[in-house]
């Protein structure tokens, strides 16, 4: 069972990998910003709530995410696993998954169910340096990618996403790769080091 959530800058190349390991591990590969955008595309009340967040590069209010995220993993399909990007992008919404998967491993517990490895998860940092990303991401063309908003979505990085990486050190669950490498090269060290933890 592979349960893995990806740390990293906007352009870290979050998107592509986790696609890539998802589809490697036959597991669902969740962006939150992918729904987000399918939301705001359907004008879904829930579109319409966080457009002016994803216009600006703020984060989208945490209970309008966290019960987003919470309704999709409770889909059949992410009952053996999942790749999240995007999330959590906080430490609140990183409690979320903290407490989810505790609720997980009581009820395995109760029912004698062979679990994961210590029911854990495995959090990828992806490292980019910022000058690089930048370019990567104009080149890329989403609404929200225009010179002011990115940097204003590197700044909500720094400032509310990059304490994960000591919450995850922490707990021993982080796994820092280089990302700036080809796309398959990335792929490669992700998949070793997958490998090496579940
Ligand atoms: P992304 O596609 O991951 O770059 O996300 C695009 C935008 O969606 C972000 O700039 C946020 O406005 C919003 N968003 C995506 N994921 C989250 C999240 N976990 N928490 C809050 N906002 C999010």
């Amino acid at each position: 069972m592979v349960r893995l959530v990806f740390l990293g800058p906007p352009g870290a190349g979050k998107g592509t990998q986790a696609s890539l390991i998802a589809g490697f591990y036959q597991v669902p590969h969740i962006s939150t910003g992918d729904i987000l955008r399918t939301n705001v595309a359907q004008r879904s009340a829930l579109g319409w709530q966080a457009k002016e967040y994803i216009d600006k590069g703020d984060l989208v209010p945490d209970q309008l995410i966290i019960d987003m995220v919470e309704e999709r993993l409770e889909k059949p399909d992410a009952l053996h696993g999942w790749v999240l990007d995007g999330f959590p992008r906080n430490v609140g919404q990183a409690k979320f998954i903290e407490q989810l998967l505790s609720t997980n491993q009581n009820a395995n517990d109760i029912q004698g169910e062979k679990t994961q490895k210590n029911n854990s998860l495995i959090v990828i940092n992806l490292q980019v340096p910022d000058q690089v990303l930048v370019s990567r991401l104009l080149s890329r063309g989403r609404p929200d990618d225009n010179e002011q908003t990115i940097q204003h979505r590197l700044q909500v990085h720094h400032q509310q996403t990059e304490p994960l990486i000591e919450f995850y050190k922490e707990r021993q669950q982080l796994i820092t790769i280089d990302g700036n490498h080809s796309v398959e090269a990335v792929t490669n060290s992700l998949k070793q080091a997958v490998n090496q933890s579940c």
